[in-house]
């Protein structure tokens, strides 16, 4: 079980009192793009609006609280890439630090193993308990924070942009599980990480100072390329294929941007991609969401790895 930092924005966007009543069923939540458009303000914006709203907070107190789970997620990266520390099972631990030393010697260049590095590094400090922000979940805790701080230093933003990215991430964390699902018990992996992949491109792109449609198209470009992932971990311990999905899928989000910003259009709109992402996940068998009853989970050598940790 990860320690989680109290993520409260992005966990209100997970499982909080904002979406969810207490009968189970969701508030309606508004049309963000088509609002932030109309509105000539950031998807950003308007999440901290509708968090306003929505929860007892001040502005100040909403603020700080991401603010500190900033800090949480900076410092989870500088520890993550200098772990040396391997977690219980002995599966994951070290590898961050691996390709942080080897990152310019890399072919795919010194950000992109920057980000899979602190992605990598954020998942073994999840790993080992330390403390992380759940953004969507423990599972998928180094996507955002990774490439949030690699936009953040390439466009020499400022603390106040940083934290409206992160209200941007937030705000896709929201629509996504009021639409579809964040849970791998649920969804698979396309919902925990698939998740996480659309809020990092979102928050790249705000960060970028992109436009609404293209946080959309981001979100779109990011979440389309994950559909149907397997939630299959060995052993059931969120560790493999976990950790190392986070620095890949870090990358992915960034590519999402990228396309995004530089004009290409996603085909499937946003919203028709999360509500396909939602019949897939409901489609998924159970074997491959969370129960360790298939995929990698099931391997020769998973199954040894599940005797060996658990004695069965
Ligand atoms: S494989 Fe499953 S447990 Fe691991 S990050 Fe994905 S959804 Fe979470």
């Amino acid at each position: 079980m990860a320690r989680v930092f109290k993520a409260r924005m992005i966990l209100y966007a997970a499982y909080g009192h904002c979406i969810i009543r207490e009968d189970g069923s969701h508030y309606e939540h508004p049309h963000w793009f088509e609002l932030a458009k109309e509105k000539k303000t950031s998807i950003g914006k308007i999440t901290m609006e509708y968090e306003l709203e929505n929860s007892f907070d001040s502005r100040e107190q909403m603020l700080k609280s991401m603010q500190d789970n900033w800090q949480v997620m900076q410092e989870s990266i500088q520890r993550g890439i200098a772990n040396k520390d391997k977690s219980l099972s002995g599966l994951t631990g070290g590898d961050a630090i691996k390709l942080y030393a080897y990152k310019d010697n890399s072919y795919t260049g010194n950000t992109v193993m920057t980000v899979a590095a602190s992605a990598v590094g954020v998942s073994e400090v999840n790993a080992v308990m330390g403390r992380i922000v759940a953004c969507p979940t423990a599972g998928s805790c180094g996507i955002v924070p990774a490439a949030i701080k690699t936009a953040a230093e390439k466009n020499h933003s400022t603390e106040e942009e940083i934290v409206e990215a992160l209200f941007t991430a937030a705000g896709i964390g929201l629509v996504i599980e009021a639409n579809a699902s964040i849970a791998g018990a649920y969804g698979g992996c396309q919902a925990e990480c698939g998740t996480a992949a659309g809020m990092a491109a979102a928050a790249m792109v705000q960060l970028a100072g992109g436009t609404p449609d293209q946080v959309g198209t981001a979100v779109a470009l990011a979440i389309k390329n994950l559909l149907g992932l397997a939630c299959d971990p060995v052993a059931g311990l969120v560790e493999v294929p976990c950790v190392k999905r986070n620095g890949f899928v870090a990358v992915h989000s960034m590519v999402a941007a990228d396309m995004a910003l530089a004009g290409v259009e996603s085909v499937i709109p946003v919203d028709e991609v999360i509500d396909a992402m939602d019949r897939i996940g409901r489609s998924l068998p159970r074997a491959v969401k969370e129960t360790a009853e298939g995929g990698l989970a099931t391997t020769q050598t998973g199954r040894k790895i599940s005797e060996r940790v658990f004695g069965k």
